[in-house]
């Protein structure tokens, strides 16, 4: 009983840009054959753009951006199913919604307010909003596609499973190509020392503040780069395969990695340890570094100008007590970037 609510409740939750947790068919070579969800208080003027697995919805004035998001997912479709190892699923609504409001009205259930985009894999459905209803845009609309492509493809070949958020949102993130290993090393690695979450804390719902949904999104990605630099793209492929055909992520884990959860989470734990000791030495902090230096030389200054002008008159005093300053602000600023 409460797992059917549990699964109703899920297949309830869509997969967002900026976090969330999804599933499809038991079988993942089984095409789902019911229609893809066409919300019934569509606007009458819009237009439908087809191609052979996407149909995309929206405004005649948005013909051109349907078109340009017709053609990339028809062309990242299959390079998406390739790259994740799973089969290819039935035709997929697209919806380039034009305001915050329709974004919200049209979706099948609720979606965060935050939400930039979202996927409903068992509705084989995508939310997207043009550029203008975008706040803050910072990723091309072409990207954000690509990611809920992945949550789209992962759904459907899990079916009625749960996919772990940390794999759901950290190979969405990765096959968007929106972070690369330096990004996702860089980031992560600061939150990382700050606030340890296990891989087990990133299984569920991610956390609802966007700060720590920002964290489990960032280590979510980095755990999916660090298993594909350690093991192998074969390798990651083999474990959503087998997660897919209902392996625990322990098992699947295990079986690829002849690790326990435990042993990898310590592994990938070390990455950023080993990280950690030499960030001073990495050119990303060569502005630290020119802080630090800076910072000596003035107190040096400091020091030499103490000595000589110790005589002088006392408005240098002044001039000193002014320097110290600035030197003391530089040296706790440098040690404070640094710790
Ligand atoms: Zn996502």
């Amino acid at each position: 009983m409460w797992r059917w609510l549990t699964l109703l409740l899920m297949m309830l939750i869509p997969w967002t840009t900026v976090r969330a947790q999804q599933f499809v068919t038991p079988d993942p070579t089984l095409v789902p054959t019911e229609d893809p969800y066409l919300p019934a208080d569509m606007p009458e003027d819009w237009i439908r753009t087809k191609g052979v697995a996407f149909t995309i919805f929206g405004d005649p004035t948005d013909l051109a951006e349907q078109q340009r998001l017709l053609d990339h997912a028809s062309a990242s479709w299959p390079e998406l199913s390739e790259e994740l190892g799973v089969p290819l699923g039935g035709r997929v609504h697209v919806f380039l919604t034009e305001s915050e409001a329709q974004f919200h009205d049209l979706q099948p259930g609720r979606a965060p307010t935050w939400a930039d985009a979202t996927a409903w894999p068992n509705q084989r459905a995508i939310f997207l909003r043009t550029d203008d209803a975008r706040p803050g845009v910072a990723r091309p609309l072409t990207q954000v596609l690509d990611h809920e492509l992945v949550h789209v493809l992962l759904g459907q070949a899990f079916g009625p499973r749960p996919v772990p958020s940390w794999l759901q949102e950290g190979l969405a993130q990765v096959h968007a190509g929106e972070v690369g290993a330096d990004h996702a090393l860089t980031v992560g690695r600061d939150l990382w020392m700050r606030q340890r979450l296990s891989l087990e804390q990133l299984t569920g719902p991610f956390p609802a503040s966007a700060a720590d949904a920002q964290l489990a999104y960032t280590l979510s990605a980095d755990v999916i780069l660090w298993i594909q630099d350690t093991y192998g793209d074969d390798a990651m492929r083999d474990i959503i395969r087998k997660m897919a055909h209902g392996a625990t992520p322990e098992v699947a884990l295990h079986e690829v990695t002849d690790l326990s959860m435990a042993e990898l989470e310590e592994a990938w734990r070390l990455r950023y340890e080993l990280a950690d000791g030499w960030r001073w030495a990495l050119p990303e902090n060569l502005d630290t570094l020119l802080f630090g230096l800076a910072s000596l030389g003035l107190v040096f200054l400091g020091l030499r100008r103490r000595r000589v002008m110790r005589h002088e008159l006392a408005n240098w005093d002044d001039q000193e007590r002014a320097l110290d300053k600035l030197s003391r602000q530089l040296l706790r600023r440098w040690y404070n970037r640094r710790s």
